[in-house]
This record gives structure tokens, sequence and C-alpha cells, in this order.
């Protein structure tokens, strides 16, 4: 039997949609297309959304980009392997994989456990920049 990527979701807005989750995990499509039943369908959920306050979703935008740069960021300072998938799933990937790591990091207790002693959060990387020329003007000068 072929692996089910498509449901057919019964949404309060009384509207039955058709969803494609092939992008998504297998294990995870009925629970999602489960979610999905509590949600407005796609054109309900956009026209409630273009009748809210422009401010709002301007906020909710500017949250979630700085949620994925704070996600990117770390994901690249501990090398963390690319993930694949579409971009909406990718986005989502990275953003929880941060909060997860995180949150089992901070219950683990301590920094540093993670490898690299890089965990000093914003200022690690000027503080890095600041000592690396700190240790360069006085081996230059010997070498002079
Ligand atoms: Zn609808």
């Amino acid at each position: 039997m072929a692996v089910r990527t498509r449901w057919t979701v019964q949404h309060p807005c009384s509207h039955a949609v058709e969803h494609d989750l092939s992008g998504r995990p297998a294990d995870k499509r009925a629970g999602f297309a489960r979610w999905l039943a509590t949600k407005n369908c796609t054109d309900c959920w956009k026209a409630a959304r273009d009748t809210d306050s422009p401010s709002k979703e301007e906020w909710l935008a500017a949250k979630r980009a700085q949620e994925q740069q704070a996600a990117v960021e770390w994901a690249e300072k501990f090398d963390m392997p690319p993930m694949e998938g579409p971009d909406k799933a990718l986005d989502w990937g990275v953003r929880s994989r941060h909060q997860l790591v995180a949150a089992a990091h901070n219950r683990a207790g301590g920094r540093g456990d993670l490898g690299r002693g890089g965990l000093g959060g914003g200022g690690g990387e000027g503080a890095g920049h600041h000592a690396g020329r700190m240790v360069d003007r006085p081996a230059g000068r010997r070498g002079l």
C-alpha cells in the first residue's frame, strides 16, 4: 500500500480541503492533519489575517524573523548539519531544533557541554574578535 500523502481535512470554517502533506514526515502527517482540522482553511485563514491590523502582522513577522535568525546563527555556531525539506518545514525545523536542544541543554545544566565552549550568547563573538586582536598585537611587536 502506498504511503499516504494527501489528507482531506474538514475545517471549522466549513470547507473541506485536500492537503498534500508529502513534505511532512510520514509519521507526523496524521497528527498534522488533525491539527489542520482545528484551523480554518488556508483561504479563510488568509482572509482573517488580512483584516488584522498591519502592526500586529509586522510584529509577528519581525519576531519570526528574529527567531529564525537566532536559530540559524546558533546552528552555524555548532556546525549542525543542514536540514533538508520544503522551505516552510525547514524554517520550522530549524527553530524547533533550536528550542528543543536549547531546552535540553538548559536541563543538562550549565554551559559548555555542547562542546566548543561557545555558548556565551550574544557577546561571545565580539569578545572573541577582541581577544584575537589583543593577542596579535604583542606578537607582531615581538616579530618586528
Ligand atoms: Zn474555509
